[in-house]
């Protein structure tokens, strides 16, 4: 028996043909997908294709996958055409890019259907909404099934064991229905903007929605269930330690290339107990920039379309639940949330570190990029990034760290807007 799907509203896709998914990124295949891009081009598969070390196939969860197709130093792959359509599409084009960018969770209650943002065609809203593309979406689920024939019971047996804090287990019914009046404003302000280009009402947004999440959380969260290591963190200076999470998250997320080790957050913590006096810089195309650089400036409020880009990442991850539990490395329902929370504030500092380095350099807008292209490359970033952090579950525990600081939240909002 085939889940129920879930379907997201007012969220739409059409490939956009930018070749952008086609560039850079190494695509896994099947050992069906080879001999299909053999048979289509056995000369450009025999020198694009490489194996899948034991290694690879594990770390990355990719058990079905037995090769990649590694792309060019140009960073294209050998089946893009010079007009950025793929020379395979009709005949051979292997699972992975036939699936991206839709999504698949399995959840108790059906199957979440997903966008990854990582997609031009996503990041612009382009296209049909997927409610009106249910042939399609089955034909997509069919695909994803074929390429995880396992991953619907691994899912359900471990939402299971999913967490509300590190150590107490959460009821997946009492969650859903928490969620739900959260996901219909975040689909009003959606419809909103796509119907008249306004942010409407407008101070509602996802920003402020996340917040109230996390206090409605906190509020019912005895403090004799927090990790007690993260209650022995929370006796330090708490906006010295504000900085020592924010720095590594920042490097984890946008610093090229990014760092390999997940458990970015946890060292930087066990940092300051050992060296609590240093000062911390964000190091940005040879400039130190200083929190106190931060505090002195102010950028513009986000424009309605900036912030629609930022309320569909924040709906679509917490409508298809990839922010905590299976699939999101099983972080506690809470750390996922003010983990979500903080990937948000990190779009608007990178947004006011870039202002900072701009005025420096004495660059105008008009030679550079706009704004809101800087803020689609850093939205793309995060979540390509996203799906290859894995948080160890000490350092998902951390984010903990916000439930004993009330204030933490908001010292962060003003640190970054
Ligand atoms: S096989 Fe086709 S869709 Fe996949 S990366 Fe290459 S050009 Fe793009």
């Amino acid at each position: 028996m085939q889940s129920q799907l879930h379907i997201p509203r007012g969220i739409r896709f059409q490939c956009t043909a930018c070749g952008h998914c086609c560039h850079e990124y190494p695509v896994p295949l099947t050992d069906d997908d080879v001999r299909r891009l053999e048979e289509a081009d056995g000369e450009a598969c025999r020198t694009s294709v490489s194996a899948l070390t034991a290694g690879e196939r594990a770390q990355s969860g990719l058990a079905a996958f037995t090769r990649s197709l590694d792309k060019h130093q140009s960073g294209n792959c050998s089946f893009l055409t010079e007009d950025k359509k793929c020379r395979v599409h009709d005949t051979a084009k292997p699972s992975m890019c036939r699936l991206f960018p839709y999504t698949f969770l399995h959840c108790p209650d059906g199957l979440k259907v997903g966008l990854s943002f990582a997609s031009t065609g996503v990041l612009f809203n382009s296209g049909e909404r997927l409610s009106e593309q249910h042939p399609q979406l089955i034909e997509m689920r069919d695909v994803f099934n074929a390429m995880y024939p396992n991953l619907a019971r691994t899912n359900l047996e471990r939402w299971g064991e999913s967490e509300f804090v590190g150590g107490s287990a959460l009821d997946y019914e009492d969650f859903s229905k928490f969620c739900r009046p959260y996901l219909t404003r975040l689909e009003a302000l959606i419809e909103s903007y796509a119907a008249s280009g306004k942010q409407s009402p407008p101070r509602d947004n996802a920003q402020v929605i996340l917040s109230e999440m996390a206090d409605v959380l906190c509020d019912s969260l005895p403090p004799s269930m927090l990790n007690p290591m993260v209650k022995l963190f929370g006796k330090l200076n708490p906006v010295k330690l504000d900085q020592y999470i924010l720095m590594p998250l920042y490097r984890a997320y946008f610093a090229s290339p990014p760092p390999v080790d997940e458990e970015q957050i946890g060292i930087a913590v066990q940092t300051y107990l050992q060296n609590e006096d240093r000062d911390l810089y964000f190091i940005v195309a040879d400039r130190k920039i200083s929190f106190a650089d931060l505090a002195a400036t102010v950028i513009e409020s986000l424009t309605a379309q900036e912030q629609d880009l930022i309320n569909r990442f924040v709906y679509m991850r917490l409508f298809t639940r990839l922010f905590f539990g299976p699939g999101f490395s099983m972080m506690p329902l809470l750390s996922g949330l003010f983990h979500l929370s903080v990937l948000v504030m990190l779009l608007h500092l990178d947004l006011k570190i870039d202002a900072i380095r701009q005025s420096a350099a004495g660059e105008s807008d008009a030679l550079s990029q706009t704004r809101f292209d800087k803020l689609v490359a850093r939205v793309r970033d995060i979540d390509r990034r996203l799906t290859a952090v894995v948080y160890s579950r000490d350092a998902g525990s951390m984010f903990e760290l916000f439930a004993l600081d009330p204030l933490r939240l908001r010292r962060f909002l003003l640190m970054t807007n």
